[in-house]
């Protein structure tokens, strides 16, 4: 019987069916939790309006490119580009 790796903790166990990639349900379990943790919901990007999923609640865009593109649209009557 072949040995399969487990996705959790990267041990080899002995795997009951070919299909199976945790060697226990506590590692099945902590793997589904992981997996399936939300991120802390941080807005919307004021540019493009993705949802931002970042740590950083002070975030404001996506992406440097939005942010760019929003400071560029924001300063165009300010500062018009030659
Ligand atoms: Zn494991
Ligand atoms: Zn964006």
């Amino acid at each position: 019987m072949p040995l399969n790796i487990c996705l959790q903790c990267s041990h080899p166990f002995q795997a009951l069916r070919p299909t199976a990639r945790f060697c226990s349900n506590a590692c099945k379990q902590k793997a589904y939790r992981t997996r399936h943790r939300v991120p802390p919901f941080a807005g919307h990007c004021l540019h493009c309006g993705i949802i931002l999923f970042c740590p950083r609640t002070n975030q404001k865009f996506c992406s440097n490119k939005c942010r760019q593109a929003e400071y560029r649209h924001n300063k165009k009557d300010d500062h018009p580009e030659a």
